[in-house]
C-alpha cells in the first residue's frame, strides 16, 4: 500500500492534457494499485492519474454502490440527461460549489490488462466518470461551477438549517 501526494488547484500538472497508455507495465500497475490506496486514504470517489502528477489516461472511480474500476484510454462515449448538484474534488482541498452533468455517462476504456471494457452509469457515477475523464484533458471541475466556490463547512451548515 502506498499513498501518493495528491496534487492541489494551481499545481501546473493539473492543466495538462495526458498521454495514451500504449502498453500496460508492472510500474503503471503499482501506479493504478497507488491511486486506489490515494483515493480511499482521502475518502474520495475518483481519482485520475494527473493528480498523482503522471501525465497518463488513468482513472480510477469507485462510487460505493458498484465494483471499484480502474479506467485506461478512457473515452466517453454516450450522455444522456442532466443533473445539478454539489461536486467537490481532492485536488481542490475543502471546497464544493454546483455543477450540472449528465444523469447517465458511458464511458469504454481497457482494464489493467489492456482488454477493452465498458462502464456505464447513472447519478454519482456518471458524475465521477465524467469529473474524472476531464482531469485527463487538463480540466477542473471549478471552470463549470455555477455561482461560487464553497467552503464545504459553510456548505454543510447551511444544509443542516434547511
Ligand atoms: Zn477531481
Amino acid at each position: 500500500m502506498a499513498i501518493r501526494e495528491i496534487r492541489v488547484m494551481g499545481d501546473p500538472v493539473l492543466s495538462k492534457r495526458c498521454k495514451e497508455v500504449t502498453e500496460m507495465t508492472d510500474r503503471l500497475k503499482t501506479l493504478v494499485n497507488d491511486m486506489f490506496d490515494t483515493m480511499y486514504d482521502a475518502e474520495g470517489v475518483g481519482l485520475a492519474a494527473p493528480q498523482v502528477g503522471i501525465l497518463k489516461r488513468i482513472v480510477v472511480v469507485d462510487v460505493g454502490d458498484d465494483e471499484p474500476v480502474a479506467l485506461i484510454n478512457p473515452r466517453l462515449v454516450s450522455t444522456d440527461g442532466e443533473q445539478t448538484g454539489s461536486e467537490g474534488c481532492l485536488s481542490v482541498p475543502g471546497k464544493v460549489g454546483m455543477v450540472t452533468r449528465p444523469l447517465y455517462a458511458k464511458v469504454l476504456a481497457f482494464d489493467t490488462d489492456m482488454k477493452p471494457i465498458e462502464v456505464e452509469g447513472n447519478g454519482l457515477k456518471a458524475r465521477a466518470l465524467v469529473h474524472e475523464l476531464e482531469h485527463l484533458d487538463g480540466h477542473l471541475y471549478v471552470e463549470k461551477v455555477e455561482g461560487e466556490l464553497r467552503d464545504v463547512s459553510d456548505f454543510e451548515e447551511e444544509e443542516e438549517e434547511e
